[in-house]
C-alpha cells in the first residue's frame, strides 16, 4: 500500500561541478538596488543576478531562480554601478540572486572593474545557496570568484531553521564567513563583528 506521509521537501544537493555558470547562466538580472542597508555592512549597491537550481523551499525571491527573468546584464548597468559605487558613502557591492556562483561570468566581469577602479576601498558581499566545503571542491570560476570575496553568507536557506532574528541570515545552518581570512587559515573563520 502507497504511504500517505508527504516526503519533506529539502533543497537540492549537487555534486561537484554538476552545476556550472558556463552551461546554466544566460547573462540576466532579477534586479538592482542601489544604496540599500539591508544586504550587508554599510551602504551597499546590490545586485540579483538570475537563476538558482536548489529550489529551497520557502526561497526569499523565487522568482529568480529563473535564469530567463529580468532582463540581460549590460555595459550601461554596468557603468551605472559603478558610477554608484564610486560615492563616499557606499561601502561596497553585494551579489544575490538567484545563485551568483551560478552567475560567474556577469559577477567576475562587475567585481574585477570594481577593483580596478577603486581598488580595496569597497568591499564585495555574497550570497550563496553553496557551502564552503562545497565551493572548495567545485569548478575554478567558483574558486576565482570566491578569492576576490570579502564576505560569504553560505548554505541553503533551510525552512526548518528558519529564524528571522538572525544578521542577515535566514535559517540558522547559514554561516557569515570572512573569506579571505578563512582562505588563510584553510578553515572557516566567521565574520569578527557577528552579533547574532
Ligand atoms: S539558494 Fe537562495 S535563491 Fe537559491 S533557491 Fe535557495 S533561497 Fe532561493
Amino acid at each position: 500500500m502507497q504511504s500517505r506521509v508527504r516526503k519533506e521537501r529539502k533543497p537540492r544537493d549537487p555534486k561537484p561541478e554538476e552545476w556550472l555558470a558556463r552551461d546554466l547562466s544566460q547573462g540576466y538580472i532579477a534586479d538592482y538596488k542601489p544604496f540599500n542597508f539591508v544586504d550587508g555592512e554599510g551602504v551597499r549597491c546590490s545586485i540579483y543576478v538570475s537563476g538558482c537550481k536548489f529550489a529551497c523551499p520557502g526561497c526569499y525571491n523565487k522568482v529568480a531562480q529563473n535564469f530567463h527573468y529580468g532582463t540581460p546584464y549590460t555595459k550601461q548597468l554596468e557603468d551605472t554601478i559603478i558610477k554608484d559605487l564610486g560615492e563616499d558613502y557606499c561601502q561596497g557591492l553585494t551579489l544575490l540572486g538567484g545563485e551568483p556562483f551560478l552567475n560567474t561570468q556577469v559577477c567576475l566581469q562587475l567585481v574585477d572593474r570594481m577593483h580596478a577602479e577603486y581598488g580595496h576601498t569597497k568591499d564585495v558581499w555574497s550570497w550563496t545557496g553553496y557551502r564552503w566545503d562545497e565551493l572548495l571542491r567545485d569548478s575554478e570560476d567558483k574558486l576565482e570568484l570566491l578569492s576576490k570575496i570579502d564576505i560569504l553568507v553560505d548554505g541553503r536557506f533551510e525552512l526548518p531553521k528558519k529564524d528571522l532574528t538572525l544578521q542577515f541570515r535566514g535559517s540558522s545552518n547559514q554561516r557569515i564567513i570572512d573569506v579571505q581570512r578563512s582562505l588563510k587559515a584553510g578553515k572557516v573563520v566567521l565574520w569578527d563583528r557577528l552579533v547574532k
